[in-house]
């Protein structure tokens, strides 16, 4: 096994690195920027490195300073958590040149997916359904870009091939608005992503966002396991999500889950992934792999029993995964909340100094966070400061247990978004299941 991992992030995702680690008998070097001094992994690790002032460009992303501090510590290996470095193919392929392992796939599977035309092709290829749109990057010809839209049918959606976080998309309900969108797009790719490339695909008006887990090892093995509906979003982020689906057939299933099981194999994936679907009127349409952990994760391990990092770790060392397809049983029903440290009503980030906390807990409560009382929330990164979990026997039990365990936390100092996640899940549409992506938006009356 591994002898000991530089956990090349921060927050609740580098403490749960950091705990799969622990359990496995494997020491662990956390590398944190001058604001982050104070993080719980950073205190709880067995060595920590300070590798550069508080913005992520000098730190977090600083590639030369991480390989460093992995050398100096004699660590043997990488994890790359979420965000970051994670889904960047050269920080994979430098790790992997300086003699070191990184825990993902390689790097020409992150290059591949990261540009999201070539992914699309190439799920295409392997059998995966797509959303209908153009056959790679669209050209400058407008009356060819305006004859393919009439083909698919407005509203279109102009999609940046590099995009990613929710950035990089605009939706074009018209002929008159589609040149502007395409240029503006272009622009915003251009300077955002570094690749002008755009691509067209049907806008779907209301979809569901669901997404499905799965493993591959070196030895030729993938499996799937199971989806998770995160179809409650802000602005293309995520807000809370569940598993399973409600309203997903065990056939389906089965089916979706097994061909991207094979796509693995076809296109020897290794590590955790993640392929991501939207799904309407019965049909799932693949839109993008995510070749990393997802912070939605946990809601997997609750209803797998499955440890996701763990196997993450296993495959990185070039062991079997633990499991084969027959042991996975989806039990009961999981919800997630993410916790932000921001203004409920108006969404701005609450940076500051958390005075008081008071954690939930009983039956099916799981707490990712690495706050505590006495820690200061920097203003430098994301405003998620952890994420509350609640797992029960039925969905209805999941959202019983998510109420009671909102109810019983209580942060302050800072403001957090509590009070929405239980507006949330005391919703009666939420409450009934299936909702679209676009409902969270309406029921907030942000929708024009
Ligand atoms: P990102 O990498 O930025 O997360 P995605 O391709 O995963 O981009 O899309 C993010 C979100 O944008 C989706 O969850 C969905 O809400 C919306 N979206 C993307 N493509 C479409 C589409 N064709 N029709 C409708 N909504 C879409």
């Amino acid at each position: 096994m591994l002898d000991k991992i530089v956990i090349a992030n921060r927050g609740e995702i580098a403490l749960r690195i950091l705990r799969a680690c622990r359990e496995m008998g494997i020491r662990t070097v956390a590398v944190h920027s001058e604001a982050d001094r104070d993080l719980k992994h950073v205190l709880m690790a067995d060595e920590a490195v300070c590798i550069g002032p508080a913005p992520s460009s000098d730190s977090y992303l600083n590639i030369p300073a991480i390989i460093s501090a992995a050398e100096v510590t004699d660590a043997v290996a990488i994890h790359p958590g979420y965000g970051f470095l994670s889904e960047n193919a050269d920080f994979a392929e430098r790790v992997m040149q300086s003699g070191f392992i990184f825990i993902g796939p390689r790097p020409d599977t992150i290059r591949l997916m990261g540009d999201k035309i070539c992914a699309k092709e190439a799920m295409q290829r392997a059998g995966i359904p797509c959303v209908p749109g153009s056959d790679g990057p669209l050209g400058d010809d407008y009356m060819e870009n305006l004859k393919l839209a009439k083909e698919i049918g407005f509203p279109v959606i102009i999609k940046a091939a590099g995009g990613g976080g929710g950035r990089g998309m605009r939706v074009v309900h018209s002929e008159a608005a589609l040149i502007n969108a395409i240029t503006m797009t272009k622009a915003e790719a251009s300077s955002a992503f570094g690749n002008d490339q755009v691509y067209m695909e049907k806008f779907l008006e209301r979809p569901r966002h669901i997404e499905f887990q799965i493993l591959a090892d070196s030895h030729g093995n993938a499996i799937h396991l199971g989806e998770r509906d995160c179809s409650m979003q802000r602005r293309h982020q995520k807000v809370l999500e569940e598993a399973p689906a409600p309203g997903l057939t065990e056939e389906q299933r089965r089916e979706i889950g097994e061909r991207c099981a094979q796509a693995c194999q076809e296109i020897g994936y290794l590590g955790a992934g993640t392929f991501e679907f939207l799904y309407e009127d019965g049909e799932f349409y693949f839109i993008e792999m995510n070749t990393r952990l997802q912070v939605e994760h946990p809601v997997t391990e609750m209803v797998t029993g499955v440890d996701l990092v763990k196997e993450q770790i296993r495959i990185a060392a070039g062991e079997a995964m633990s499991y084969t397809q027959e042991d996975i049983v989806m039990r009961g029903h999981a919800i997630e909340c993410r916790i932000n440290a921001e203004d409920p009503d108006n969404f701005m980030p609450s940076p500051g100094l958390i005075e008081q906390l008071h954690l939930p807990g009983g039956p099916g409560i799981r707490v990712d966070t690495h706050i505590y009382a006495g820690y200061k929330v920097p203003p430098f990164y994301d405003s998620m400061i952890g994420k509350l979990i609640a797992q029960g026997e039925t969905r209805s039990c999941a959202l019983a247990r998510m109420r009671t365990a909102l109810n019983e936390t209580i942060i302050t100092g800072i403001k957090c978004n509590i009070p929405l996640l239980s507006r949330i899940i005391s919703d009666s549409g939420f409450k009934a299941g299936g909702q679209h992506i676009h409902y969270l938006e309406d029921m907030l009356g942000m929708r024009e």
